[in-house]
């Protein structure tokens, strides 16, 4: 797994310290995850989808993304959290298997605070 696409140490201080502090939300979209910000008090303005490639969030559908040279906050926030991106794969490696349209087949919920215990709960969509 190559995961050296997004060197924590060359992201800048800011992206990476609201990647780890916004309230995001992820749900996994077979191999993109939805990240809806909670911070805002119009989440639903603030949602965007990260596509991920082997494991590494290779990129996201928000402005800043495509604007900046660096990753954005999404997709550091995905990229810290080794358990979601472990689930991608998960989810990818079944989809592939069963030959199911991986983009409808699993979806999850998870609050980036009870990253841990929500996780193993996958639902059939
Ligand atoms: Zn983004």
């Amino acid at each position: 797994m190559n995961s050296t696409v997004i060197p924590i140490e060359e992201i800048p201080n800011r992206v990476l310290k609201r990647a780890q502090y916004e309230a995001f939300e992820f749900e996994l979209l077979g191999s993109r995850v939805r990240v809806r910000n909670e911070s805002y008090a119009d989440p639903e303005n603030h949602e965007y989808e990260v596509t991920v490639e082997d494991g590494v969030p290779m990129k996201c559908t928000c402005p800043a993304d495509t604007r900046f040279d660096n990753p954005c906050k999404h997709r550091v926030g995905v990229a810290i959290r080794r358990p979601i991106l472990e689930f991608v794969e998960e989810v990818q490696a079944v989809s592939h298997l069963a030959q199911v349209d991986r983009n409808t087949l699993y979806f999850f919920s998870v609050n980036c605070k009870h990253l841990i215990s929500h996780v193993t709960h996958v639902k059939p969509n």
